[in-house]
């Protein structure tokens, strides 16, 4: 009970204060609440949500340049992907028709376009923050990934075997 005693007896600094994120009053960190709005101490670390994002330019973006509406939507790293998918698919494709491989090369365009045009929808929905709906997910992406390759590598083949 002495020392419980003697805990009490020492005398609160009373310097340590937080910020509230609210009022931007100053209250001392022994209390949790604003003494003024009463907000949580925690609000004050939480960093403020981000602002959402409109589906509509989100998919305007992406029809325009394939993975921008990704990046608008804060999916930065699926959008690299989407833009390097649709641009591999729509360049390679091309080269594969000027080199005279032209069903491999329609099928690689049309591919990429097709990568562009749900990456767009995709964005739509990540801006709607519908996780559930998007179509090019990760493991998505890799597949259409491995299906260019052995496209490529089978149109190789057939241009090394007909020359
Ligand atoms: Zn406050």
């Amino acid at each position: 009970m002495q020392l419980d005693l003697a805990l009490s007896d020492v005398p609160r600094s009373g310097r340590e204060v937080w910020t509230c994120s609210v009022c931007e009053n100053t209250n001392p960190l022994t209390e949790s609440l604003c003494s003024v709005c009463g907000a949580s101490i925690f609000d004050a670390f939480k960093e403020p949500p981000p602002e959402p994002r409109d589906p509509r330019r989100a998919l305007i973006r992406g029809l325009v340049v394939p993975g921008l509406g990704h990046f608008y939507a804060r999916q930065a790293l699926l959008g690299v992907s989407v833009a390097a998918l649709a641009l591999i698919g729509v360049v390679l494709g091309i080269v594969l028709i000027q080199h005279g491989v032209k069903l491999a090369g329609l099928g690689l365009v049309l591919l990429g376009v097709a990568v562009w045009l749900t990456g767009a929808l995709d964005a739509y929905r990540w801006a709607r923050q519908e996780p559930d709906e998007i179509l090019l997910r990760p493991r998505v992406l890799t597949a259409i990934m491995a299906v260019v390759l052995i496209v490529l590598i089978a149109a190789a083949m057939s241009t090394g075997g007909a020359a």
